[in-house]
C-alpha cells in the first residue's frame, strides 16, 4: 500500500491557477461614477497622446521601449522581467538595474515621469519583498515542516491591468507578475528559513500571501497515522462520547465528573491523546473501519483506523516508541499495532471498505432440543441471506429499512445446556446480536427462530476484520 498516494489535496489548483477567478475581493463593490471633466479639450489631448504612445513606441527590448518603461516608473525587478535581455541567473533587480544604467548612458536626461506613484506593473510589491518574507518567516516560526507550498493571491483587476500593460510594452515572452513574484518570495524566504523545500503538491504547510493586504495565512496540513486497534475491555466507546446530561458543554457537570464525557476513556482518547501531545496538534479525529458496539470487544488482528492530528507543530515521530507508550497507558483496555504514516485518501479507503467480519457470540436460549439438534439447526443458518429490519436499538438514528446480509459461515458451535456459543463470519453491516435474538422477529431467519425459543446475548466479540 502506498502510504502517500497522489491527490491528497486539491489546493494546488487554487494556489497556482485560477484562484483569482474564484475569489474576487472587489466583488461586493459598486462601480463609482467617473467624475465629470470640466475641460473637454484637455481630456481629448491626453487621449491623442496615449494613442500615439501605444502606436509609435516599440516594445522592449528596443531601446525606445525600455526608455518608455523607465519613464512610466517601472521598478528594477519588473524592468529585469520585461526588458527582454538575457538574464543568465542574475537576480531580476540586478538585471533591471543594469538595463536602467545602460539606458541612462544613452540618454542622461532620461527620468521617471513626475506623476508616477509606483511601479505600474507590480505596484511596488517587489520593494516589499523583505517585509513579505519576514512576515512569512515569522508566521511559520516554530512549525516543523519541510514541504511547503506558496499561494499568492492578487486582486483580479490588478492581474488584468498588468497583463494589458505587459502586452503593450514588455518584450515578448516576459514572465507574468504572479509567477515572478512567487519565485522571488520563495527564494528570499528560503534564505531566511532553513530546511524547507517549495512544492506544488502534498505540502505539509500551505502559505497564502495576499498582495492586497500583505497578509500571510498559514494552513498546517493534518498528519495521518494508520494502525489497528484491539479492544480488550468492554464498555469503551470508539470515539469520544459527550456526556448525555451536559452534552460536554461548559466544562462538564456533576454526572460526568466535570469531564464532559459519558465514559472516562474512548479508543480515540487512548490513541490520540499521546499523539496530540507529541505532535503538539490542535485537535484530533479518529476514523475507524466501522465500529463495534460499546459492549463488544474487538480482538484478533484488530480493527484498522486512521488517527488524524490537526495542525501539528511536530511531524517527526518515533512510531515504535509511541506505540509502546500508548499501549502502556491503555493497558488491558486497548492495544494498537502496525502504526505507520498515512494520508487523507486512506481515510476514505477505510471508510469505504466493506470488509467481512468474524464474531464470537455467546447467549442463553430456552430451547427444547438435544445438543446435536441445536448444532444442526444453528448450522442451517450458514450461507443464508438474512433480512434485517433496522434494529429497534438504533432506529432513532438510522433509517428504518430492510437490509439483506449474508451469513458466510458458522463454526465452532458449543452447547452447554442453555448457554450456547459459536463463531460466525458475515458480510459487513450484519447486525449480529439481532441474528441471534431476532429483534422480535425483525431479523429473518434467526437463531431464536430455528431454536424456537427466546435468546439473550451474553457477550459478543469481533474476532477478526477481514481487511487487507
Ligand atoms: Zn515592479
Ligand atoms: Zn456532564
Amino acid at each position: 500500500m502506498d502510504p502517500e498516494p497522489e491527490g491528497d489535496d486539491d489546493w494546488t489548483k487554487y494556489a497556482d491557477t485560477g484562484y483569482e477567478s474564484s475569489y474576487d475581493p472587489w466583488a461586493d463593490m459598486v462601480a463609482a461614477e467617473e467624475p465629470e471633466e470640466d475641460d473637454f479639450d484637455d481630456e481629448f489631448e491626453d487621449y491623442e497622446e496615449n494613442q500615439i504612445s501605444i502606436r509609435e513606441i516599440p516594445r522592449c527590448p528596443a531601446p525606445a521601449g525600455i526608455e518608455h518603461a523607465i519613464r512610466i516608473g517601472t521598478c528594477n525587478h519588473c524592468l529585469g522581467r520585461i526588458a527582454g535581455v538575457r538574464i543568465a541567473g542574475d537576480p531580476l533587480d540586478a538585471v533591471g538595474e543594469r538595463v536602467r544604467g545602460q539606458a541612462l548612458e544613452r540618454d542622461p536626461d532620461l527620468k521617471v515621469n513626475a506623476d508616477v506613484e509606483c511601479c505600474p506593473f507590480c505596484e511596488d510589491l517587489f520593494l516589499d519583498l523583505d517585509l513579505i518574507s519576514n512576515r512569512i518567516a515569522s508566521a511559520i516560526d516554530g512549525i516543523e515542516c519541510s514541504r511547503v507550498q506558496l499561494g499568492v493571491h492578487f486582486a483580479k483587476d490588478q492581474v488584468a491591468a498588468e497583463e494589458t500593460l505587459r502586452a503593450s510594452i514588455a518584450a515578448t515572452g516576459s514572465r507574468p507578475l504572479k509567477a515572478t513574484l512567487s519565485d522571488a518570495i520563495q527564494s528570499v524566504v528560503a534564505n531566511k528559513v532553513s530546511g524547507i523545500s517549495w512544492v506544488k503538491e502534498r505540502p505539509e504547510l500551505m502559505i497564502l500571501f495576499d498582495t492586497l493586504t500583505l497578509g500571510v495565512n498559514v494552513d498546517i496540513r493534518a498528519l495521518f497515522l494508520y494502525g489497528r486497534y484491539r479492544k480488550l475491555e468492554r464498555g469503551v466507546p470508539q470515539t469520544r462520547w459527550p456526556c448525555r446530561a451536559c452534552r460536554g458543554r461548559d466544562g462538564g457537570c456533576e454526572s460526568c465528573n466535570f469531564t464532559g464525557q459519558q465514559y472516562p476513556d474512548s479508543i480515540q482518547s487512548l490513541v490520540c491523546e499521546p499523539l496530540v501531545e507529541h505532535t503538539q496538534a490542535k485537535s484530533d479525529a479518529f476514523h475507524g473501519m466501522g465500529r463495534e458496539d460499546i459492549d463488544v470487544r474487538c480482538i484478533g488482528n484488530g480493527r484498522p483506523f486512521v488517527a488524524e492530528l490537526k495542525s501539528p507543530l511536530r511531524r517527526t515521530l518515533d512510531l515504535d516508541k509511541l506505540t509502546k507508550e500508548i499501549n502502556k497507558a491503555a493497558k488491558d483496555k486497548i492495544e494498537i499495532t502496525g502504526l505507520r504514516l498515512s494520508n487523507r485518501a486512506e481515510v476514505s479507503r477505510i471508510k469505504e471498505t466493506n470488509a467481512e467480519k468474524s464474531y464470537t457470540i455467546r447467549f442463553t436460549c430456552d430451547h427444547d432440543f438435544d445438543e446435536e439438534e441445536v448444532i444442526t439447526r444453528i448450522q442451517s443458518l450458514s450461507g443464508q441471506v438474512l433480512e434485517q429490519q433496522t434494529p429497534q436499538r438504533v432506529a432513532h438514528r438510522r433509517a428504518d429499512k430492510i437490509r439483506k446480509r449474508k451469513v458466510i459461515s458458522i463454526d465452532n458451535i458449543q452447547v452447554e445446556e442453555n448457554e450456547i456459543e459459536f463463531d460466525v463470519r458475515c458480510e459487513s453491516g450484519t447486525y449480529v446480536k439481532e441474528l441471534v435474538h431476532s429483534d422480535e422477529g425483525r431479523t429473518n431467519p434467526s437463531v431464536a427462530a430455528v431454536l424456537e425459543g427466546d435468546c439473550e446475548v451474553i457477550w459478543l466479540d469481533v474476532k477478526d476484520i477481514h481487511a487487507d
